[in-house]
């Protein structure tokens, strides 16, 4: 029988049966593990808190028959505390329906597990406003999903900056105003520019520490959502639901 011992965050839970359930865990090694919880629902199961959605935990997991179990589960931290603000709790839901899509099994997920538990961290303790973790968070996934977008310079003269530049979502593409292509591009000032680079660029540990306000943080919003739809062409029942609560 194969072991698994990993720590991962619960993105997805689903009751089977009366007290069983399936879990879907974002790994760092392993990328996804879905594996069937026994007794998890039950009352006195000390796995119960352990399985369930936005729980971080130490997992360890036995493959039988292509199948995995969850044989032991103990809590490392977990961002349960967000269920409270429906604001939150819709962002948190977005980016464990984001895991889903972005990883797969038998995926290297170390950095895009890392940034999603930063990302629930920085919910929960209120030193960033919702809209901008979402934006950053976006931005940064798609950094590390294999569509960094091209923000150095202007694609076409080098220039490197512009009072407004140009970006086209459809090519992830950056331009100045004199070189700005036919197709659809959004019109950004220099202040996006720089945290949309800020963001794709700096080390980790940084990608949260800059400020935008008003006009400028509402256009880095838009932008960052409309980049990851475009490359991913697909709906997300969980942004629309983020989109009802915030509008
Ligand atoms: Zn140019």
């Amino acid at each position: 029988m194969l072991k698994i011992t990993a720590p991962g965050l619960v993105i997805k839970e689903q009751s089977i049966g009366e007290s069983d359930k399936l879990i879907t865990v974002l790994t760092a090694k392993h990328g996804i593990v879905r594996a069937f919880s026994r007794g998890a629902k039950k009352a006195k199961s000390k796995k119960g808190a352990a399985t369930s959605l936005l729980a971080y935990s130490d997992f360890t997991f036995s493959k039988a028959k292509d199948t995995f179990s969850v044989e032991e589960a103990l809590v490392k931290e977990v961002f349960f505390e967000l269920r409270e603000d429906v604001s939150k709790m819709a962002l948190a839901q977005y980016f464990c329906e984001l895991a889903y899509e972005f990883c797969e099994e038998d995926f290297e997920s170390e950095e895009i597990l890392r940034l999603f538990l930063n990302s629930l961290w920085l919910l929960k303790s209120n030193k960033k406003t919702v809209p901008f973790i979402k934006a950053v968070t976006e931005m940064r996934l798609m950094s590390l999903s294999g569509y960094m977008p091209a923000l150095v310079a202007c694609d076409r003269c080098g220039q490197y900056e512009t009072d407004t530049m140009f970006f086209s979502s459809e090519s992830g593409k950056l331009f100045c105003e004199s070189c700005k292509p036919p197709e659809f591009c959004r019109c950004i000032n220099s202040s996006v520019v720089q945290a949309m680079r800020f963001v794709t660029l700096s080390d980790f540990n940084k990608i949260f520490s800059f400020t935008l306000t008003g006009d400028s943080l509402k256009a880095f919003c838009d932008l960052s959502e409309d980049y990851l739809l475009h490359k991913t062409q697909r709906k997300f029942k969980t942004l629309e639901f983020y989109r009802v609560i915030e509008d």
